[in-house]
């Protein structure tokens, strides 16, 4: 099959094409696995954390991609909670070990041994690919292939970004950075809470533009004031400054929920800005969103459904990968990117 893999760790400053195109051996699935035929794979700013380092997959080449829609082809021994042809979903948990008080207690993101699809274990920037049958989710008919799969993270890790930022209705919410997360969460509050108000900060004007037509009250750029303060802000930056800046904009008692696995180090000095009186005091809270639960997966996919979602897609072809991610580290955005690679 042919894959495109990670096979070292990049600056891509310095290196614009870091994965390698390679025809590589079809995996075969193991116990209570399935083997899926891979339709559309969503390119995630994560991929990227991969690529350059910042959390760097333990073993080398790997196929990266855990935003994965497929069918599946032929199931390993025991596997029988599917059928072949059905199709499926993959998200960032790839497993979890299921015995943990983490495990035990519906915090599965949170297991010392959770592994991480495309990083831990081979993703969807492949023809084929295996998952445990438990850790796959059928993808609901509303969506066509490529709409499906940025709902598995940029979706799902935004629904559980919502939850913890914990507003309700009538509450103003802030969204710092407004790519492939941002325009879901926006489209979700608008159906959870239809009398919040959703202010969007990003630094393109392009970006703002999109949130306006997508029904943001406000749109500014990272440092402007919004018309008030704010009850939550979830922010979806890879960088500091909007950290700061969101505290600022803050109402007392107010949440700053930072959905990123990682920031990125370039701004970090910006840190040194923080004023305690006038950006953390009053008890202001900030809390991480550390990957996704299964439940958070099952439960955003039939809240799209429902409402239902338009996801924007942007698609590409399977040997284009390189191309959709430097977009991405280029914050040339709109929406989300797919890799569509099969029909
Ligand atoms: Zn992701
Ligand atoms: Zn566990």
């Amino acid at each position: 099959m042919r894959a495109m893999l990670i096979t070292r760790i990049v600056d891509l400053k310095a290196d614009r094409r870091p994965l390698e195109l390679r025809e590589i051996p079809r995996p075969r699935p193991g116990d209570r696995e399935v083997l899926l035929r891979v339709l559309a794979c969503g390119v995630c700013h994560t991929d990227l954390d991969e690529i350059e380092g910042r959390t760097p997959p333990p073993r080398l080449p790997v196929i990266p991609g855990h935003q994965v829609v497929g069918r599946v082809e032929e199931q390993g021994p025991g596997a029988g909670r599917f059928k072949v042809g059905d199709r499926l979903g993959v998200a960032w948990i790839f497993s979890a070990c299921g015995r943990c008080a983490f495990c035990r207690s519906g915090r599965e993101n949170l297991c010392p041994d959770f592994r991480g699809t495309g990083r831990d274990a081979d993703g969807g920037y492949a023809e084929y690919m295996t998952v445990g049958e438990d850790f796959a989710h059928p993808i609901p008919q509303a969506f066509d292939d490529a709409q499906a799969a940025p709902l598995l993270c940029a979706g799902a890790v935004g629904h559980r970004a919502l939850k913890l930022a914990g507003i309700a209705d009538g509450d103003s919410l802030g969204l710092t950075g407004f790519g492939a997360s941002g325009h879901l969460v926006l489209q979700t509050v608008g159906r959870k809470y239809p009398n919040a108000q959703v202010y969007v900060f990003a630094r393109a004007e392009k970006e703002r533009e999109f949130a306006r037509e997508l029904g943001a009250a406000w749109a500014g750029d990272t440092g402007d004031r919004p018309p008030e303060k704010l009850r939550a802000i979830i922010d979806t930056t890879p960088v500091w400054k909007p950290v700061v800046e969101a505290l600022r904009n803050l109402e007392a008692g107010g949440r700053l929920v930072v959905n990123a696995i990682r920031k990125e180090d370039a701004d970090k000095d910006s840190l040194l800005k923080l004023d305690y009186a006038a950006d953390l005091w009053l008890e202001k809270e900030i809390k991480s969103v550390a990957n996704v639960t299964r439940a958070d997966v099952s439960e955003f996919l039939a809240l799209a459904a429902e409402i239902p979602l338009r996801p924007e897609v942007e698609e590409f072809r399977l040997e284009d990968a390189n191309a959709a991610l430097l977009e991405i580290k280029e914050r040339r955005i709109r929406g989300a990117k797919v890799l569509r690679i099969s029909s």
